[in-house]
């Protein structure tokens, strides 16, 4: 086993040779020059010059067309990053279930096309998170998200799934509830702002179970082992 951290790409996104772009294993410092917000679950999307200094401004994604890194952290939350090739803005996306329910996808989308993106011109790597495999959610919650016109195809199963992708073993039940796709749930939303499935790359990582250690928010309440905040960070080169 090396000890050498594990920094994810995007095959996609790699793909496009005027951008640079990462997502950080838990743990590991983003870019200095980085900008991100004080994150609150919520759809606000700010520009990377307003949200440099880090965390002065409140917003859970952050878009740019110029050259800083646009950043997001999360620990089991999607991190999304999104390129447009038409104008060459870039966007980091900080999207749990709440942020998602909130509208914050469909914001930083909106967001560029006001820039002069379009939905065609868009790719989209969804980096690691909590998978069906380890994110059980209670019927009330479930009941809430069945209720939000942004999920047209809620994906969910009540037997846990299992990953065959594991390093360590995945969550124990708790609640006798649904096992819930958040990765599918994110992909769902810009499927349904028109970007085509091809330019949507879902990694297939689970926080829990199948990334490096500490990486886990939900994983830690389980075992009290700890977790750090993993960042996801976008840039034109
Ligand atoms: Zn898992």
């Amino acid at each position: 086993m090396s000890d050498a951290p594990l920094i994810r790409t995007s095959r996609l996104l790699s793909s496009l040779n005027w951008l640079e772009h990462a997502f950080l294993p838990a743990g590991m410092a983003p870019p200095a020059e980085s900008a991100f917000g004080h994150q609150r679950h919520t759809a606000t999307v700010i520009t990377a010059e307003e949200a440099f200094p880090p965390k002065v401004r409140e917003a859970d994604g952050v878009l740019t067309n110029g050259s800083r890194p646009a950043a997001i952290y999360t620990a089991d939350c999607l991190p999304v990053l999104i390129a447009d090739t038409r104008q060459y803005q870039v966007a980091a996306v900080h999207a749990g279930l709440k942020g998602a329910l909130a509208g914050v996808l469909m914001q930083a989308v909106t967001r560029l096309i006001s820039g002069g993106a379009t939905p065609d011109s868009l790719f989209v790597a969804i980096g690691p998170a909590i998978a069906s495999c380890c994110y059980e959610l209670g019927n009330e919650v479930m009941d809430n998200i069945r209720a939000n016109p942004l999920v047209t195809a809620p994906r969910y199963f009540s037997q846990q799934p299992r990953n065959e992708r594991a390093i360590r073993p995945q969550a124990r039940a708790t609640q006798h509830g649904i096992w819930f796709d958040l990765p599918a749930l994110g992909r769902q939303m810009l499927l349904d702002m028109q970007i085509p499935a091809a330019q949507i790359e879902v990694l297939p990582v689970c926080t829990y179970c199948s990334a490096e250690p500490r990486s886990s928010y939900r994983r830690n309440t389980h075992t009290n082992e700890g977790y750090d905040l993993r960042y996801a960070w976008i840039r034109r080169r």
